[in-house]
């Protein structure tokens, strides 16, 4: 194999890294990666990292996960890739029937893609062209929560809002109806109870108040509300009651309006629940966008679970209400192979039960952070586990934060701050003894920077 050195610079020629500052590309080696087991991520030389972020929040079965890796070889040796243009193959068909029967309303359909902006496209596409199929065309608004974040593609940032994401593609952008994010006081103190939790008595009709009023003002005008429940991921693991989200559904349910989900980062038993929207009582999203931990982060698939009663309108008979939206790879028989390999970890019985048992650790794991001095907020559900710096006076916002992450990456730990906030969001499986050493190692870092 080439040598690090040289495959360094070819890097440094080559490569453009997303999210990455030319200056850190200039200033600090990258580690190269190439081989996964586990909780750990290796360099060529076996030097180990635990990926305590999941790779982007979709390794939840960690890395070269025996039942994926086999799923994948076994497909990838009779069928690598056919598309769902007026064909079909057996993954796919599988995948979609298993993806309808873990919702409330099962009688639904699936249009795969290959990313969550793509799958969050869709859903914006088929909100918009169902109204059309209606005859309802006074309803083409979108409503959404201040600083979600539903992916990179065009349709998808106007849906969402980092300042630092957005700023030069202003005027590319769709206008949305903004609610305010909830200030929910009750998140705080909630713990999450085996099995689908009671609605959470403190997090009441209030909460919604703020949304509600904006949403009453255009109800008669919008097709959709999108959000990501429970946990606002690239907002910086921001957190709401579940009483907020249960209120929004009620709401969406009385005024014709759909309710599409966005559990790319939440779904599979990352919030302690298979989905997030299971912490709250009586939502059953109109649309259901899925990606990363779908196929367990081993393969690029994404998944838009629809609603029969949204998908019979784009019916031809009459006029011609034909979607005409499809991505190359979508459903692709290798990622739909490796999706359904994921699901069957998912789903085994206990395996809840043993992301529950791991949040309690992370949660009581993460309570002294509240301690340090220059620590802002602590928050946790599930596996997500973020803690909040004060923001600092005369240095830029994320320095400190970043220091911690290089700190931590020497200490053989890999993850990646946004902005003032750090956070573990560790593989699903992770073992507690790691997660112990996890949880130490990053208070320790953060004690040493932070204050
Ligand atoms: C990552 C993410 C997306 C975008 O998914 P990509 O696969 O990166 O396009 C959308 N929504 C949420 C909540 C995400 O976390």
């Amino acid at each position: 194999m080439t040598d690090i050195a040289t495959l360094l610079s070819q890097d440094f020629h080559a490569i453009w890294h997303p999210y990455t500052r030319f200056s850190t590309l200039r200033e600090h080696q990258l580690p190269v990666l190439c081989r996964g087991e586990g909780m750990h991520l290796y360099t060529p030389d076996g030097r180990a990292f635990v990926d305590a972020i999941s790779s982007w929040w979709c390794c939840a079965l960690g890395h070269s996960h025996p039942a994926i890796v086999r799923a994948i070889q076994s497909q990838a040796g009779q069928l690598q890739h056919s598309i769902l243009g007026n064909l079909t193959h057996p993954q796919a068909i599988r995948l979609a029937h298993r993806l309808a029967h873990l919702l409330p309303t099962r009688d639904r359909h699936t249009l795969f893609a290959s990313d969550g902006s793509s799958a969050i496209e869709q859903a914006v596409k088929i909100a918009v062209q169902y109204r059309h199929n209606t005859g309802e065309t006074q309803r083409r608004k979108i409503a959404c929560l201040t600083s979600a974040y539903h992916g990179d593609t065009l349709g998808s940032m106007s849906l969402g809002y980092v300042e630092a994401f957005h700023r030069p593609f202003r005027e590319l952008l769709f206008s949305a109806v903004r609610l305010p994010f909830p200030q929910c006081p009750c998140r705080m103190t909630r713990d999450i109870a085996p099995g689908h939790s009671e609605p959470d008595p403190a997090c009441t009709a209030s909460c919604f108040a703020e949304a509600e009023a904006i949403l009453e003002e255009v109800a008669e005008e919008l097709t959709a509300v999108v959000v990501e429940p429970m946990v606002q991921g690239a907002a910086g693991m921001r957190m709401h009651g579940a009483g907020w989200l249960s209120s929004l559904a009620t709401w969406c349910r009385n005024h014709d309006v759909l309710l599409i989900l966005d559990e790319i980062a939440t779904g599979f038993g990352r919030t302690g629940e298979l989905f997030a929207f299971h912490h709250a009582a009586g939502v059953d999203p109109d649309i259901l966008c899925l990606g990363k931990a779908l196929t367990a982060g081993s393969l690029p698939l994404s998944a838009t679970v629809v609603k029969d009663f949204i998908y019979r309108t784009f019916a031809d008979l009459d006029e011609d209400h034909t979607l005409q939206h499809g991505h190359t790879f979508c459903g692709n028989p290798i990622a739909a192979a490796a999706a359904n390999a994921a699901l069957d970890v998912y789903l085994a019985p206990e395996f809840l039960t043993g992301v529950r048992e791991l949040a309690g650790l992370l949660r009581t794991g993460l309570e002294p952070c509240r301690e340090i001095p220059g620590v802002r907020d602590v928050r946790c559900l599930g596996l997500v586990g973020a803690v909040e710096l004060e923001p600092h006076h005369g240095r830029p916002a994320d320095s400190r934060a970043h220091q911690i992450r290089r700190h931590l990456q020497d200490q053989g730990i890999l993850l990646r701050p946004i902005g003032d906030v750090l956070y573990l969001m560790p593989p699903l499986i992770i073992d507690q003894t790691t997660l112990d050493w996890l949880i130490r190692e990053f208070i320790q870092a953060i004690s040493t920077v932070a204050r």
